[in-house]
């Protein structure tokens, strides 16, 4: 802490410093470069919900599922987890997550 700095100063400004790496985590995850400590954050944070990446129980457009999609786990059947969404997704099902596991392109990428 400087010398007039106050202590109400010193937390806005670690607020500050903490927003500014949260973003830069995002924008790192999002430009699909994962530095180790990018991965370890994500890999800590809940998952989203369903609704908020407009999960969907039916292909999306083009036929995409999450049985293409990089972040579909299988576990039996034709049910699966998700890297990314919470709950069981199935092999047809479809979100705005999708990133195709052989190319690792983003959906409308
Ligand atoms: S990111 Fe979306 S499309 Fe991919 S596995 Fe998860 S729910 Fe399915």
């Amino acid at each position: 802490m400087m010398k007039n700095e106050s202590p109400k100063m010193s937390r806005r400004a670690a607020l500050l410093k903490g927003s500014a790496m949260l973003a830069a985590i995002a924008v790192t995850v999002a430009a699909g470069t994962q530095p180790a400590f990018a991965a370890d954050a994500v890999k800590k944070k809940k998952k989203a919900s369903k609704d908020e990446f407009f999960f969907q129980e039916e292909p999306g457009e083009g036929g995409k599922t999450c049985a293409g999609c990089v972040n579909f786990e299988p576990t039996t059947g034709t049910k699966g987890t998700c890297a990314l969404v919470e709950g069981e997704v199935c092999t047809t099902c479809y979100c705005q997550g999708w990133t195709d596991k052989r190319t690792g392109k983003k959906a409308g990428a």
